[in-house]
């Protein structure tokens, strides 16, 4: 029998999401979701896909660790006949947020690649070390699979030095590895081929502005295929404004609040990553709820609103400019696939670039691929629906199905 199935695990610090796929379809066998690891609460949400059956089964027990939320995962899959010691899977693939400049692949897991995600930590402190723990607890229940790391920062390490460095003392940023890494890569990439298809067109022939747009939110400039700039930074906390983070800001606020303000670094970090953006800037991150307040009447979300399309705006024109010729414009994630507003505010007086939105298309609510853009319009708008644990499983898979 030849193990076609793929699971791909995305660990937090205190979470893990999966999802079991058969990869000769693509189809999903069960998805789930253990939250609240090593605190009071601890729950798992299961949801078969196979079978007649796709009621979710949810169990609340004390799930001390990660090797505890994984234990109970594979119980319940097997209780759907989809055990892990299965002779059908192939692999298990890990989302690992931080894989520096030297993992621009995914990577089969040896003891030299975790060492290496174990050394990124210093600039993934929240991201890396949870991944980390999700591989070894997947490498003690199935020591004989391999185990594949796909990075977020993969898909941006084509990015050009131009790009990619901050403009400070070039020894410092060494030193320290500050430099652009960029996020969200594995959507990136899929979204940006995703619309290549859309197109008709291959991959290779395409320049791409990718506007993915959830509660964490990023753009990235894509031209034929490879990513050469990302609004992302050393962190996710660079660029875009998002549900809690401020994106771009003169990083001398941190200066100032510090001697004015008598602020501890632990606490801007968290005022800037978690209290800021939207929710900073009207108390609510949703943006169905920003929305819902703005017909209301209320100026704060109105305000919210504004500034979040006034930064969107920034970046799709500086992205044209660094294209030069852009074929399509895609939105993508939470936002971006569900907000018809957001999408028609931000492309809102950009005719004379050669984009424009279909009133009528861009209200089509739809899981699929689409464009909303008039035909008259030279430059086309999508909407693609990014699929991250898709792409994780195929390039897992595409990894241990062909490792040369
Ligand atoms: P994500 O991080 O991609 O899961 O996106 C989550 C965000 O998408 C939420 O915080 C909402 O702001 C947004 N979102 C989800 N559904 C909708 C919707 N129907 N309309 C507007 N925004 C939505």
């Amino acid at each position: 029998m030849t193990a076609t199935r793929v699971l791909v695990l995305n660990s937090g610090s205190s979470s893990v999401k999966y999802q079991l796929l058969d990869m000769r379809d693509r189809s999903r066998l069960a998805v789930g979701l253990v939250e609240r690891i090593g605190e009071a609460g601890s729950r798992l949400k299961h949801t078969p896909l196979t079978g007649g059956g796709t009621e979710a089964r949810e169990r609340e027990e004390p799930m001390a660790d990660h090797d505890a939320a994984l234990r109970a995962v594979a119980e319940e899959l097997s209780a759907d006949g989809l055990g892990l010691d299965s002779p059908e899977l192939a692999a298990i693939g890990h989302r690992v947020v931080h894989g520096g400049l030297k993992f621009t692949e995914p990577t089969v897991v040896t003891d030299e690649v975790l060492k290496e995600i174990q050394r990124l930590v210093p600039v993934a402190p929240l991201h890396n070390p949870a991944n980390i723990t999700g591989i070894r607890t997947a490498q003690a229940l199935r020591p004989d699979l391999p185990q594949v790391a796909v990075f977020d920062t993969a898909f941006h390490t084509t990015m050009p030095e131009s790009a990619a460095r901050y403009a400070m003392d070039v020894a410092t940023a060494d030193q320290h590895r500050v430099r652009r890494y960029g996020f969200h890569g594995t959507s990136h990439a899929y979204v940006s081929r995703a619309t290549a298809e859309l197109l008709g067109k291959a991959p290779e022939d395409v320049n791409v502005i990718v506007l993915h747009l959830g509660n964490g939110a990023s753009a990235s400039a894509v031209r034929g295929g490879r990513c050469v700039d990302t609004s992302m930074g050393l962190t996710p906390l660079e660029g875009l404004v998002m549900g809690t983070r401020s994106g771009d800001m003169d990083p001398a606020v941190i200066f100032h609040l510090v001697r004015v303000g008598e602020m501890g670094i632990d606490e801007i970090d968290d005022l800037l990553n978690k209290k800021s953006g939207l929710v900073g800037l009207c108390g609510d991150n949703d943006m169905r709820e920003i929305r819902r307040r703005i017909d209301e009447g209320d100026e704060r979300a109105a305000l919210a609103f504004d500034i979040y399309i006034h930064r969107l705006k920034k970046y799709i024109g500086a992205y044209y400019a660094v294209l030069g010729r852009v074929d399509a414009v895609v939105f993508t994630a939470g936002v971006g696939e569900n907000a018809a507003p957001v999408r028609e505010a931000a492309v809102a007086g950009l005719e004379e670039l050669g984009l424009a939105v279909d009133g009528e298309l861009n209200s089509v609510r739809s899981d699929e691929a689409r464009l909303i853009s008039p035909e008259y319009a030279r430059v086309a708008v999508a909407v693609v629906p990014t699929d991250e644990e898709l792409e994780i499983a195929n390039q897992t898979y595409a990894l241990v199905s062909d490792p040369a």
